[in-house]
Order: structure tokens, then sequence, then C-alpha cells
């Protein structure tokens, strides 16, 4: 007996100095980092653009897979549904809400739950539908949003691990995988319209639109990913951005598109447009267009593997600052009364 209570206690020691060790403002996130890599991004990939998945079209058996597949991903590491629904991964749009044109769709969400300031969220997002087979060709959306995807799925793995370690980060981190971004930002406009977590109480969005190729601006300077949106509304959010960058990562940040005036008018064509209109500040990650842009041709075997990590990192480095500092991204150009 006196040797199992010796035990018991040594273990309770142990415990102890651990959990006073544990300071997440601290611990080098490069550790967590190791765990995004260029293999598993690679792996996940050609997996979610293969033909099985028939191009992801919003409603289509093609997209059923692809939602099944990030569910039983999310479940696989632990990382718990965020929807109150029979299935928590799941946000249901039903077909009405698409005025009957598609049939019924899903939102995919998860979150890790913050351990100070749980109810702040940081939500992170990318599309994982893609425009379906057309003429018998199947459109296998590797970048356009396969990269995007990839992504959230390494980060969502690294903070896993690092709550597992005992970091867990302060703010709750939500992973949303969005349906219909290709029918005009359905699945965004439907999370901003039915929130999971009050929009008021959102302190960021990092949106991820197609970060896994080299446009042709770029193809003597790859080492880059064009950066949208960052400074709109929130000064501080775009300069925690940049020192991020600087301490960890160095890519280049090209903003190019982030111009008042560029006709693309890039900053309300993707997903975090539907946050930014609610005054929620947001960054959007991008590669810039490229000849298989909307393409049957836009496949795995095309992706920078090397660069999407990279890529991937600088989002997961920022999404670590923006959960666990003192205060939230001050807003100070509100577009909103
Ligand atoms: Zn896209």
């Amino acid at each position: 007996m006196k040797r199992f209570f010796t035990f018991i206690l040594a273990f309770y020691v142990v415990l102890g100095c651990k959990s006073q060790k544990n300071d997440v403002t601290t611990v080098d996130p490069h550790k967590f980092s190791k765990t995004i890599t260029s293999d598993e991004l690679s792996d996940y990939l050609y997996t979610f653009s293969s033909d099985e998945f028939e191009g992801r079209d919003t409603g289509e058996p093609g997209q059923k897979k692809a939602s099944e597949y990030l569910k039983n991903y999310y479940s696989s590491l632990n990382i718990d549904g965020a929807s109150e629904e029979g299935n928590p991964y799941f946000q249901t749009i039903t077909s009405e809400y698409f005025n009957g044109k598609y049939n019924d769709s899903e939102n995919v969400i998860s979150i890790i739950r913050g351990s100070e300031i749980p109810e702040e969220y940081l939500v992170l997002t990318s599309h994982y539908d893609h425009i379906g087979i057309k003429n018998g060709k199947i459109f296998n959306g590797a970048d356009d949003d396969g990269s995007g995807t990839v992504a959230i799925m390494e980060i969502a793995e690294a903070f896993q691990k690092a709550a597992l370690d005992g970091y867990r980060p302060k703010r709750s981190i939500v992973f949303l995988h969005v349906t219909a971004e290709e029918k005009g930002l359905l699945g965004s406009k439907y999370y901003s319209e039915n929130p999971i977590f009050p929009l008021e109480n959102t302190v960021a969005n990092l949106n991820i639109d197609m970060i896994g190729r080299v446009d042709e601006a770029h193809e003597d300077n790859d080492d880059y990913v064009y950066l949208i949106g960052s400074d709109k509304l929130s000064t501080e959010l775009h300069e925690i951005s940049e020192a991020v960058n600087e301490k960890y990562v160095n890519l280049d940040l090209d903003y190019k598109y982030n111009a008042e005036d560029d006709p693309n008018r890039f900053y309300y064509r993707s997903d975090h447009y539907n946050f930014a209109k609610h005054d929620i500040p947001v960054i959007f990650y991008f590669n810039g267009v490229h000849e298989d842009y909307h393409r049957a041709t836009d496949t795995p075997d095309k992706i920078r593997y090397d660069l999407l990590e990279k890529r991937a990192k600088l989002i997961f480095f920022t999404a670590w600052e923006i959960a666990n500092r003192e205060t939230r991204p001050y807003v100070d150009q509100p577009t909103l009364d």
C-alpha cells in the first residue's frame, strides 16, 4: 500500500509541475508546426481531389463524399464537431435556401475550445465544394480549393497536438469548411446568417482559397503569397500578420490585389467577405490565378507541396498569435455604424 501511495504522490507532483510550466504565451509554436508537412498535405490532397470525389459539386454525391471525408478526419483526431444537429460536424443547408437549384448540402465545422477565453472565436475557412463534372470531364479542383481544405486539416492537427501537450489555445478556434462557394459564396453566407458562434465574439476570419500553385507573375520568385483584406478593418491584424511572417516564415507577402481600385475585386470574391461585411477582420490567402483555374486540369500533380506547406505554416502561426494574445485585434476602421 505504501508504495502505491508514494506512486500516486509522485504522479501528482509531476502533473503539478507540468501544468505550471505550460504557458501557451511563452512556448515556441515551431514544435507544433512540424506536424504540418508536405507529405501529409500531398496524401490528403491526392485523395480529396481524386476522381472519386467527382468534382465536389454542391449537393451532389461527390460533395457528400468530401463532407464525410472531412467529418471522419476531425473525428479521428478527437476534435469536436461544433454543430448541435444530429451530426455534430454538419451545418445543413436545405435545398430551399438554394431556391431549389441544388440539393441539400452542408458546411463541415469543428472546434478546439479555448482555455481562457473560450467565448471568443477565431474562424478559419476554406471552401470544399468545386464545380463537378462538365461534358464528361471531372473538375478535380486540387488548387481550388483542395489546397485550402488540406491546409486547414493540417493546421487543425497542429493545434490539437498542442492542446494534447497541454498548450490549448486561449481563444476557441473554429475550423469551417464551407460548401457552395462556387455557387456564389452561399455556404459562408448561410453561416453568417445562421452563425453557430456569435459574430460579435468572432475575433477574426482567416480564409484560404487556392494556395498550392504559382502564378505567372511569380515564376521567378515563387516564395510568395497574396494577402488581401488584412488592413481593411483592423490595422492591428495587419501588423500581427506582418510580424508573424517576419518572425517565423519569411514569405514575400504580395499586396497587389489588396489595392482598393484593383479591377479583380478579390476582396469581395471569396468566403471571408461574408465575415468582413459584419466588420470581422479578415485575411484572405491566395496564390493568384493560373492557366488551370476552373479547368479540368486543376489536378493534384501540379501542386507545389513545398509552398503549400510554407503557406499553411504562415497561417498556423498567424492563427496561433491571434488565438493567444492578450486582446482581440482592434477594429479601428469599421464600415458599419
Ligand atoms: Zn475557390
